[in-house]
């Protein structure tokens, strides 16, 4: 297997809850196989709905916008990264979220052999992200996200891709979002200068309509 894994390229999307790391990594995952989209937010939900152990670990803190543990995403993600086979440009959306995260995610690379590609860092106003996130519903069938002004379905209130239901998720409410954002910067808005020091950051200004946006992406990446 490890041989398989030597052509895993790494690309990191950093940035705040509703900057359009989901909605990037779906555009580019539809528009080319090699892309495949990771999300430890998506696992995470998916973990609590089905009320596994790491889901009952999880819950308390994804309801209050918080951060849960280093040591359990650690031990999801890894056994996702290292079950990937073939070659492929992995989309990590939402991991890593913590500077102790970003080493677990090195040792983890270097051994299944798979190179830290980039890391788009999509930047948008503090202002527009509340908007994105009060906006925005998933399908509770694919995770498939969706904006009740900027990205809707064929038929309202459900999803194009599985026909399941739109909803909004429980943490995109206002409380919890102003607290998701000053998480972030206390704790992710670190490995800002972290990948930048390490000559892997890409800037990409998120303001614009989402294909615009995609193609900025996809330039970013080279
Ligand atoms: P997201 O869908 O990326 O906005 O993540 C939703 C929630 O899942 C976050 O607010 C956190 O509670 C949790 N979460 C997702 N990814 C991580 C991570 N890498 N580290 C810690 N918590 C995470």
């Amino acid at each position: 297997m490890l041989l398989l894994l030597i052509h895993m390229k790494i690309v990191i999307l950093l940035g705040a809850p509703g900057s359009g790391k989901g909605t990037m990594a779906e555009r580019l995952s539809s528009q080319d196989p090699v892309f495949r989209h990771l999300s430890s937010g998506s696992m995470l939900r998916e973990a609590v709905s089905n009320q596994t152990r790491a889901g009952r670990l999880a819950e308390g803190a994804m309801k209050r916008g918080e951060l849960v543990s280093d040591e359990l995403i650690a031990e999801m993600i890894k056994d996702t990264i290292l079950g990937i086979e073939g070659e492929c440009t992995l989309l990590l959306d939402g991991f890593p979220r913590t500077v102790a995260q970003a080493a677990i995610l090195d040792q983890m690379i270097e051994s299944c052999g798979a190179q830290l590609w980039a890391v788009v860092w999509l930047d948008v106003d503090e202002e527009d992200l509340v908007d994105r996130i009060v906006g925005r519903r998933v399908c509770l069938g694919c995770g498939a996200g969706y904006h009740i002004e900027t990205i809707l379905p064929e038929k309202d209130g459900v999803c194009d891709l599985c026909g399941e239901a739109l909803v909004a998720r429980k943490d995109d409410n206002l409380e919890t979002i102003r607290h998701r954002l000053s998480v972030y910067k206390a704790s992710t808005m670190p490995l800002i200068d972290l990948y930048r020091s390490r000559g892997l950051l890409r800037r990409v200004m998120s303001a614009g309509a989402i294909n615009e946006t995609v193609e900025l992406v996809k330039n970013a990446l080279g």
